[in-house]
């Protein structure tokens, strides 16, 4: 029989994600609705290999509902893909008396949640926190909907200098294999075109789009551009390859990067993550392991945390559709 729970950990791992401080107050404070101890672990896995913890109480996650990032920092820990590594996490664990995990973080870090347990049959649980949506098993992912809202402010910005100089831009949004940001901030934003990782429009296409669009009296154009997309060129080549061919055309690229991450989550990530956290500790309590807790019809849900990571989340083609007829 599984032994009782007492003391959870929480570690926030991989890339960070507005909403993932609103996820870690959460599991703080479910932790003492439930008197339960709570650890908070920095810098991810890293922090566990090191022992760097903090004791949380309801008080020490006192107005960080409204902030991005994540109080407990984040990592990429090459030491704990070892089995070396692990063991080192195991036993510091173990010492501070910490009787099961919840992991806030992307498919990587699931990955290694499921390999500790399947080596130590220690109880995880996780939280799936990364702007890219891309996650199987949850209709969003914390940071999804702020990055959504950061990526629309910025193509409305653009538009604004895009249409006073009829000019072209492209602008390149996060989405190394996934086109959920592209695909929705492109269409809230107006977008001409749609580059995403799932789809390949191919450059004669979108050459014709542009001369379409152009000959139908419009004097500007954005153009979304996931980082993933399949056209073969990055966005910088794209512009060149799209001035050489269709001389008419003035283009700029604008690459978001990094403050799609940033910002003050929304609140829908707000509570998200609020609903999630809830989740993951009483699933802990009721000897529920190796889950992700996620959103499906509104509903929170539990996925298996291997399906999440080896399912494809995919986009909704019929929003491909809907962008084709609206660009009309
Ligand atoms: P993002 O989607 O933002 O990149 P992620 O959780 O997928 O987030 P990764 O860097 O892939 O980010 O994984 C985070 C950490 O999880 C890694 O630094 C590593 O410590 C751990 N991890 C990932 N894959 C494995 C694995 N196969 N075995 C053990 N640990 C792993």
């Amino acid at each position: 029989m599984q032994k009782s729970i007492k003391k959870v950990g929480v570690l926030t791992s991989g890339g960070d994600s507005p909403g993932m401080n609103a996820a870690i107050r959460s599991v703080v404070r479910t932790c003492a609705y439930h008197n339960l101890e709570c650890v908070g672990i920095y810098r991810g896995y890293q922090g566990m290999i090191e022992g760097d913890f903090i004791e949380m109480g309801p008080r020490s996650v006192n107005n960080i509902i409204n902030k991005g990032g994540t109080i407990l920092k984040s990592a990429r820990s090459s030491e704990f893909r070892t089995p070396e590594g692990r063991k080192k996490a195991h036993e510091n664990l173990v010492k501070e008396g910490i009787d099961a995990l919840v992991v806030i973080g992307g498919d990587g870090s699931f990955t290694g949640a499921l390999m500790f347990n399947s080596e130590f049959g220690f109880p995880v649980m996780g939280i799936p926190g990364t702007i890219d949506n891309d996650i199987f098993g949850t209709s969003h992912t914390l940071g999804y909907d702020t990055a959504l809202n950061t990526v629309v402010d910025c193509i409305d910005k653009i538009r604004d200098t895009a249409s006073s100089h009829n000019r072209l831009f492209f602008v390149e949004v996060m989405g190394r294999d996934a086109g959920h940001i592209a695909l929705n901030a492109g269409i809230a934003g107006g977008a001409e075109e749609i580059l995403i990782p799932e789809e390949d429009l191919g450059l004669d296409r979108l050459l014709e789009s542009l001369q379409k669009s152009k000959a139908s009296g419009k004097s500007s154009s954005i153009v979304v551009i996931a980082e993933g997309d399949k056209i073969g060129k990055n966005v910088f080549e794209l512009k060149d390859y799209v001035e050489a061919n269709l001389p008419e055309y003035d283009v700029r690229v604008s690459v978001l990067g990094h403050m799609q991450r940033g910002g003050t989550p929304s609140c829908f990530d707000r509570v998200l993550a609020s609903r999630l956290g809830v989740k993951a500790v009483e699933s802990l309590l009721d000897g529920v392991s190796n889950f992700m807790v996620g959103l499906k019809n509104d509903t929170v849900n539990l996925t298996p945390l291997v399906q999440a990571i080896k399912g494809k989340s995919e986009i909704d083609r019929e929003l491909l559709r809907v962008s084709d007829i609206i660009t009309t």
